[in-house]
């Protein structure tokens, strides 16, 4: 496990502190995933004195690192068990990446990145916290990775018009995949698939991410 030092766990307890009270934050398993995988280890070196605010933060490619409150929202809606399959679309820094592997234990995180520049620094991230459990791919996300499939859990981290198809086909039966789903602002949907077809479980509007930029995405 990280040692943390004493001037970032104060700002963790403040932020979680921060995302309980704005209720972005209620399960304990996640609130153990936010203290063990320190966010300042996944930014740039340019915005380190923000890692601990609740804002989206620069990455480059013009990409950006998630705001702690949607990546504790989606990994809750999420509902991750231990020893499961999770895919990821969007790698980013690697921060939900790393949350996920935590939660995820004895089971894989596969996460797919289009930017090789940000594959590397994922990549580095991840190796510092001598995180095991996730493979970061350089890869269009919207194809999914059908090597691994299926997925018990699908997270798309940047916004579509729609959920790119061979996603559904990747996702296990009963298996749950979050995205966020519009134009110019997005909402929050949380799917299953089920024998029947993929029925709506959970939608929450005015979200704002970086599009998806691939083959089965109309952005
Ligand atoms: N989860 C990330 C983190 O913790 O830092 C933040 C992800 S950022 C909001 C969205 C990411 O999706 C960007 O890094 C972007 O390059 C990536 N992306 C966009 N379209 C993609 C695609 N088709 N395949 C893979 N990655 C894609």
């Amino acid at each position: 496990m990280t040692k943390i030092e004493k001037k970032y766990q104060k700002q963790i307890n403040d932020l979680i502190v921060y995302l309980k009270n704005s209720k972005f934050l209620t399960d304990d398993h996640v609130e153990s995933a936010l203290r063990n995988i320190p966010r300042h280890e996944f930014v740039l070196e340019s915005e380190l004195e923000y890692a601990y605010d609740n804002e989206p933060l620069s990455l480059m490619k013009k990409q950006t690192i998630s705001q702690p409150g949607v990546v504790t929202r989606m990994t809750e809606w999420l509902d991750v068990k231990n020893g499961q399959n999770i895919l990821e679309i969007g790698t980013g820094s690697g921060w939900q990446s790393a949350i996920l592997s935590y939660l995820v234990g004895s089971g894989t995180v596969y996460s797919i990145e289009r930017h090789p520049e940000l594959v590397k620094f994922a990549q580095e991230n991840l190796k510092k916290l001598n995180i095991g459990n996730v493979q970061v791919i350089l890869g269009d996300g919207t194809l999914g990775y059908s090597q691994r499939s299926p997925y018990d859990r699908i997270i798309v981290t940047a916004a579509c018009n729609e959920i790119p198809l061979p996603l559904f086909d990747q996702l296990s039966e009963n298996g749950l995949i979050i995205a966020p789903v519009g134009d110019s602002s997005q909402s929050l949907v949380l799917l299953q698939k089920t024998s029947k077809g993929m029925i709506e479980i959970k939608k929450q509007s005015k979200y704002v991410f970086v599009p998806l930029v691939g083959k089965f995405s109309t952005k």
